[in-house]
């Protein structure tokens, strides 16, 4: 389990991928098959050629041969995450607690460090506010959370449906969910949300989903990177 921002948490609890997999999704077109080579360290590795077609189908954009797997995590995010992550339809699926049928915790997200945003929108600078201002922003947060929560646990000890209860809960509030992609649905995300010009904050869970995937396909990753982090 990969600790991300103050009480999240990115979990891979399956996964069925291997850069051997593409391989052999596009040798298939010619009724080939490869397999892994023994490497000199008594490990399966991908020959050079295979490795090269790897490289190949990315840079050519021959997507299809990537969607032949799957990971699937469990994440712990605060909702604006959630919210983010969930524009990503294509390959992916999800389900989520839902705060209809069972309380939520008290769990809210308050950032490290809290920033300033000045310029125009495409082209924003974000910097570290002041660590006088860092604090007392912290503090308000942390106080309105403990209102809002208070008022959600009251609402529900008087009756109030959770699905009306709910409503005032910040999207600072922790929520999980599962998700699974495929090795493409993968990548474009990563691109999107592993970049620099995303939030900080699904930065992070990509970044853990990133070192997942890297770990899993190393071949396939590398040739992510050298094709500009863009999915085939
Ligand atoms: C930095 C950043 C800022 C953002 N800001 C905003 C914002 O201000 N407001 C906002 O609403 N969203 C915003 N988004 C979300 C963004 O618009 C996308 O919804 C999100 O990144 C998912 O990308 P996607 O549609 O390519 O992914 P997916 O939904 O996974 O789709 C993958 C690919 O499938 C194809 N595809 C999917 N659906 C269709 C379709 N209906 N028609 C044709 N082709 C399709 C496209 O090629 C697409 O790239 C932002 C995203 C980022 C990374």
């Amino acid at each position: 389990v990969t600790k991300v921002l103050d009480y999240g948490e990115l979990e891979l609890l399956d996964s069925c991928s291997d850069d051997l997999a593409v391989v052999n999704a596009a040798r298939v077109s010619l009724n080939a098959e490869s397999t892994y080579e023994v490497s000199e360290y008594n490990k399966l590795k991908l020959s050079d050629k295979d490795a090269g077609l790897i490289h190949f189908l990315m840079r050519e954009r021959h997507g299809t041969p990537f969607e032949h797997g799957y990971f699937r995590f469990r994440v712990k995010a605060p909702l604006f995450v959630f919210r983010e992550w969930h524009r990503h339809r294509v390959g992916h699926s999800y389900n989520e607690w839902s705060a209809r049928y069972s309380q939520l915790m008290e769990e809210f997200y308050i950032p490290e460090e809290i920033l300033t945003q000045t310029g125009k929108p495409g082209a924003y600078k974000f910097e570290p506010i002041n660590a006088g201002s860092n604090k007392i922003i912290k503090e308000e947060l942390e106080k309105t959370y403990k209102m809002a929560y208070s008022e959600y646990l009251r609402m529900l000890s008087i009756g109030v449906a959770k699905q009306h209860a709910r409503v005032i809960l910040p999207v600072g509030i922790y929520s999980e969910m599962i998700w699974s992609c495929n090795p493409r649905s993968l990548m474009h995300f990563l691109g999107l949300r592993n970049s620099e010009q995303a939030q900080f904050e699904i930065r992070e869970y990509a970044k853990a989903a990133e070192d997942i995937f890297a770990a899993i396909m190393p071949v396939t990753h590398a040739a992510f990177i050298s094709n500009s982090r863009t999915a085939p």
